[in-house]
């Protein structure tokens, strides 16, 4: 199955063991609960219009791997083109949900660690870049949803990661096994990750040679042992408890972001793509943190649309739409999406 639809991605979440808390609570359904909802239905888009055939130039690629059609979103970039296509699937995104979409950042992730690998490979004979090509061809033929977690909580910004009073200040490896690491820390709003099946894990700054155990990059499915959510409260966001569609803004869309927490999670070796070559630490941020710039000039330009789209409307309710100061202002916002 290389492209699943809408309906199968939810079935598929709903079929997750997520450990995830709201309110102090342990949330049971991720997937039918009326605050979390409108951000699954988000990601669902991206599977939806991947079926559609208008928009199947920009919603699916070849794989490079597999030479199969895969959902735009689990694809290395080959091309010029395809970083056009990429930035112009984000913009539709953000005109069809008004909202974040989730799962730009383990496509950015994804493109990061397949090239860093690469390198690491070359300079210390490791397996990383297999380990990594393995995983992305699961996730291709699966078409699932990763996360990209780099955020650490970071505690004293003063301070490298090894010299912070509390050392789970940053996500690192507590045991070394001979068939895997053990890995105890947090990652910081990670948008999506509730509605994703796997994460891609990163450093979140340049390291030295003292940081070595915090220098750890690797995958897991959201649902291992040992990972916890806590939801990102928003402001009115019980509205949408309330069930008044006048009150909740953007009543079917919505973006989500969770602090996670890795309580000695178990990683097997082949899952690991950086452990401990610390210069690479840095090289993956920085390819992260590029490709993550050029999806944002495309999300929030899509989202801009609505809100342009939106203003103009009240302005013809409230029959000003001809007035210049207001036309003036409608077509600075546009001026600034573009
Ligand atoms: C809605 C949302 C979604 C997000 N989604 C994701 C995600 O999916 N995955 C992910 O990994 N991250 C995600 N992030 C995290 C985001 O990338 C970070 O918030 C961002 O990198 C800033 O880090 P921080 O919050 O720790 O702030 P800080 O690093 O504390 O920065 C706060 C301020 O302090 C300054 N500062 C920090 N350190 C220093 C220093 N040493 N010297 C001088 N100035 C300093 C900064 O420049 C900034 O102005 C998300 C954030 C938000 C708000």
């Amino acid at each position: 199955m290389a492209l699943m639809t809408g309906e199968q991605y939810i079935e598929s979440m709903r079929k997750l063991n997520l450990q995830v808390y709201m309110f102090g609570k342990k949330i049971d359904n991720v997937v039918d609960d009326p605050i979390l909802r409108p951000s699954l239905n988000s990601v669902r888009m991206t599977y939806d219009l991947a079926q559609m055939p208008e928009y199947e130039d920009l919603m699916t690629a070849t794989s490079s791997l597999t030479g199969e059609k895969i959902n735009r979103f689990t694809h290395i970039h080959q091309s010029t083109q395809d970083l056009i296509n990429k930035v112009r699937m984000q913009r539709l995104l953000g005109q069809k949900t008004a909202a974040c979409f989730q799962r730009c950042v383990g496509m950015d992730a994804s493109n990061a660690v397949f090239s860093t690998t690469y390198e690491i490979d070359q300079k210390y004979g490791t397996h990383y870049h297999e380990n990594f090509k393995k995983f992305l061809t699961r996730v291709q033929r699966n078409d699932f949803t990763v996360d990209g977690a780099m955020t650490d909580p970071k505690g004293d910004r003063g301070k490298a990661p090894h010299a912070q009073d509390d050392p789970d200040l940053y996500l690192h490896v507590v045991e070394r096994r001979p068939d895997g690491v053990v890995v105890r820390g947090a990652k910081a709003h990670q948008t999506g990750f509730i509605n994703s099946h796997e994460v891609i894990v990163m450093p979140t700054i340049a390291m030295r040679e003292a940081d070595k155990d915090y220098a750890i990059s690797f995958c897991c499915p959201t649902d291992a042992e040992g990972i916890f959510m806590i939801v990102g409260r928003q402001s009115c966001d019980t509205r949408k408890l309330e069930g008044a569609p006048m009150d909740t803004g953007n009543p079917e869309f919505g973006g989500t972001e969770a602090l996670v927490i890795f309580d000695n999670v178990f990683i097997p070796n082949d899952q690991i793509f950086l452990n401990g070559e610390v210069e690479f630490a840095g090289m993956m941020v920085e390819r992260f943190a590029g490709y993550h710039r050029q999806s944002y000039g495309g999300c929030k330009v899509g989202v801009g649309d609505v809100l342009i789209g939106a203003a103009a409307l009240a302005a013809d309710y409230n029959g000003c739409a001809k007035a210049s100061h207001i036309k003036d202002k409608i077509i600075e916002m546009q001026h600034l999406n573009e």
